[in-house]
Formats: structure tokens, C-alpha cells, sequence
């Protein structure tokens, strides 16, 4: 095995060599947005100054282009994701956005009164309130699969849930406040197993390890490029053809349709179904240099290396006085949210931008987690590929100095 050379990653981020209150930066919050390497930004500016133009439509030469540019991101896209059939990957703004197309264009067509939809209590809002809107509107009920302390899924209540009138599990790949990284192929085995689809917010996935949405068997998988040191304004739906062409579109425009008339609209195939009107043409670029960034360091490595950080973090946090974790399951990513006593989440945030450590605090957009720990906030160190065991060491002296102050 090669050695992970994470200096010369770190090079690869401009703003890593950057200072905030003259210490250098510390970033621990890559759970919320990674940081972009040279490659990609280069990316964005080159076709901001060269490739511009819109795509589909042009028989010009640069938007031709910038058509096949735009095209060959999908067929990144799908290898990432082992997906033998381009067509099942459509661009969306976001996890955010493809969670709400999901939920009108699926939601819309297949599920009714009286039916149920699952999800899980360590759900992001994303993955929670669409649900919730698309229930209140058909009147279908939320179910919800309870966890555990250490921030683990009960299987044994998952499967008394799944019934007759699941139309839908909509779960997390890992959670982004607990860390959990969940038995999704297991999970969707047994929702298989009664022909109910299975919807996978790969938000906290995709970015930290290798995904093959056929070795899952999942039927959507879905992720942001702003989490894996792409740009913002891009995400990811992958979809089972089985389930795109049988879905409604979900909203009408441009670049949607075969022909339109007052009396009627054709719609085109997918993915063009599902992207109506210009697409984020230079987010789609960048998260294309994105994922040939991490491939090129492999996600398999990145994840291994992920483990020994996350490993040697928790140690070293676990030795500072009234910490308490939240999420100590055994299989988890590079994410630990913790509390100190005595001190609000938001004061230990502040006090530690005051040392140039960047972590988040708050509700992580999961305020049911918050209630099932009983805590208003947590504050939460999320790992990255560029973090190093001198970002821990920061971090923990940082923390130790905000205590002193509170004490
Ligand atoms: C960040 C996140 C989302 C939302 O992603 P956006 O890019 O803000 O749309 C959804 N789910 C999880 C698990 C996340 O971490």
C-alpha cells in the first residue's frame, strides 16, 4: 500500500494554507461543505473564460462543446456510482433538490391514502420534511425507524415496519451527526424482498468511500458535489430506469420535452425528462474534476485513512474531562459530534474560531437526533481526505483552552 501523502494533498488546497485570527486554518467542517482543490477551480475558471454556452441546443461549435463537456460529466457520474446505464443519472441542484424530485415525481404517482413511508430518526431535514409534505398532502403516515444509544438503526423494529403499505424507505448512508455508516444493502434486501424501493441519501456517502449502487442494489442513490470537493449547485439522483420512466416529471420547462402545444406536451426520455431548463452547466464540470480527483487517490484509500484520523481523534477527545459523544457506533465515518459540560455548543464554536478551528455547531439540520439524545446542539469535527493528526492535536488543545475559560 502506498503511503497516504497528505501533505501533498494539502497542497492541492488553496485555502488550507490560509489563516483565520492569524492561526493557520483548521478545517474540521467538510461534513457541511468540502473544500475545493486547484484542479476543480481551474475547471470552473477555464470554462468561465473559454467553453461558455448553453448546451443541448447550439448546432455552434462551442455549444457543442460544452454539450459533450456537460454529457461526459454523466458518464464520470455513473462509473463513480458503477451504473451501467448513463441514463439513470440526472443532474439536480443538490441532494436537497433530488430528495424533492423523488418525492413529487415518485411520491406523486405511487403513493396514496393510507400508504406508509419509512425513514430513520438520524434522517437530515432534507430527508425528512419532503416526506412529511408529500404524507400531509396524499395522507399517507411517516414511519420511522427508532435508534439506538450509540446512534445504530434496530433492524429488528425496520423490518416490523415494512409492510403491504410501504411504498417508499427513504434512509441515510451515514449519518451526518453521528457518524453511523448503515446497513444499507442489508436494508434494501429486506425491502426487496417485499418489492418496496428503496431511496438513499448518499450526502455523507458518496464523498468517503467507494459506492456501487448495483452491489447495493438501491433504487435511487443521491449526493451533493459541494460535499466532495466539488462546487455548490450540483447534485446527484441515480434512479433505476424501471422507476424514471414511470415517474411524472417533476418540473416542466425547457429541455424536458419532445414537442409542446397548447393542447398537449410530449415528454422526452430520461434523464432529459427530469432536467428541465438550463442546467448548472459549470457546477456539473466541476464536480466531473472532482470525482476524478478523489478517484485518482482512490476512495478506497481515502477512506482507510479517514479511519485511522477518526481513530485517533475519538482517543485523543476521549481524554479531555465531561466530553460526552453522540454516535459511537462501531462502523462509522469521519464525523464526531460531541458536548462538553458547562459549555454551550456555540461558545466552544466561537472560542475555537478564535484558535482558527472551523467545526459546526448547532442541530446539523437533524433536529431529531437532538431529541432522541435530549440535547439542543451538538458541536461536530467532520474529517476530510486534507485533515491531519496536527488538525486533531489542534482541536483538542483548542477545546481543552475554551474549557479552561468556562471553568
Ligand atoms: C448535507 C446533507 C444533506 C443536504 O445536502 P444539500 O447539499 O444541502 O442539499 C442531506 N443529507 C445529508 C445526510 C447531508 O449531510
Amino acid at each position: 500500500m502506498v503511503e497516504f501523502d497528505v501533505e501533498r494533498i494539502r497542497r492541492d488546497f488553496p485555502v488550507l494554507a490560509t489563516s483565520v485570527n492569524n492561526k493557520p486554518l483548521v478545517y474540521l467542517d467538510s461534513g457541511a461543505s468540502a473544500q475545493m482543490p486547484q484542479s476543480v477551480i481551474d475547471r470552473i475558471n477555464h470554462y468561465h473564460q473559454y467553453e461558455h454556452a448553453n448546451i443541448h441546443r447550439g448546432v455552434y461549435q462551442l455549444s457543442e462543446q460544452a454539450t459533450a463537456a456537460y454529457e461526459a460529466v454523466r458518464t464520470t457520474v455513473a462509473r463513480f456510482l458503477n451504473v451501467a446505464d448513463t441514463s439513470e443519472i440526472i443532474f439536480t441542484k443538490g441532494t436537497t433538490h433530488a430528495i424533492n424530485l423523488v418525492a413529487h415525481a415518485y411520491g406523486r404517482k405511487f403513493v396514496h391514502a393510507g400508504d406508509e413511508i419509512i425513514v430513520s430518526h438520524m434522517e437530515h431535514h432534507s430527508n425528512i420534511v419532503p416526506w412529511q409534505q408529500l404524507c400531509d398532502e396524499v395522507g399517507a403516515t411517516l414511519k420511522v425507524i427508532p435508534i439506538s444509544d450509540i446512534g445504530e438503526l434496530d433492524l429488528e423494529v425496520y423490518e416490523r415496519l415494512l409492510s403491504d403499505k410501504t411504498k417508499l424507505v427513504a434512509v441515510t448512508h451515514v449519518s451526518n451527526v453521528l457518524g453511523t455508516v448503515n446497513p444499507i444493502k442489508d436494508m434494501v434486501a429486506l425491502a426487496h424482498a417485499r418489492e418496496i424501493p428503496v431511496l438513499v441519501d448518499g450526502a455523507q456517502g458518496a464523498p468517503h468511500m467507494k459506492v456501487d449502487v448495483q452491489d447495493l442494489g438501491c433504487d435511487f442513490y443521491i449526493f451533493s458535489g459541494h460535499k466532495m470537493c466539488g462546487p455548490t449547485g450540483i447534485g446527484i439522483l441515480y434512479g433505476k430506469r424501471h422507476w424514471l420512466e414511470r415517474m411524472n416529471p417533476y418540473e416542466g420547462g425547457g429541455d424536458m420535452i419532445l414537442s409542446v402545444t397548447f393542447e398537449k406536451t410530449t415528454y422526452a426520455d430520461i434523464p432529459a425528462k427530469f432536467e428541465a431548463g438550463t442546467p448548472p452547466i459549470v457546477s456539473a464540470l466541476g464536480l466531473g474534476e472532482a470525482i476524478d480527483y478523489l478517484e485518482a487517490i482512490g476512495l478506497d484509500s481515502i477512506e482507510r485513512y479517514e479511519k485511522v484520523l477518526t481513530k485517533y481523534a475519538t482517543e485523543a477527545l476521549s481524554d479531555i474531562k465531561d466530553i460526552t459523544f453522540y454516535g459511537t457506533a462501531p462502523n462509522k465515518a469521519a464525523v464526531i459530534s460531541f458536548n462538553i459540560k458547562g459549555v454551550h455548543a456555540h461558545d466552544i464554536g466561537t472560542l475555537l474560531n478564535d484558535d482558527g478551528v472551523a467545526v459546526r455547531t448547532g442541530h446539523h439540520c437533524a433536529q431529531p437526533v437532538m431529541q432522541r439524545y435530549k440535547v439542543p446542539a451538538t458541536t461536530r469535527a467532520s474529517f476530510y481526505l486534507y485533515n491531519t493528526i496536527d488538525d486533531v492535536d489542534k482541536l483538542v488543545a483548542s477545546i481543552r483552552n475554551a474549557q479552561k475559560i468556562f471553568s
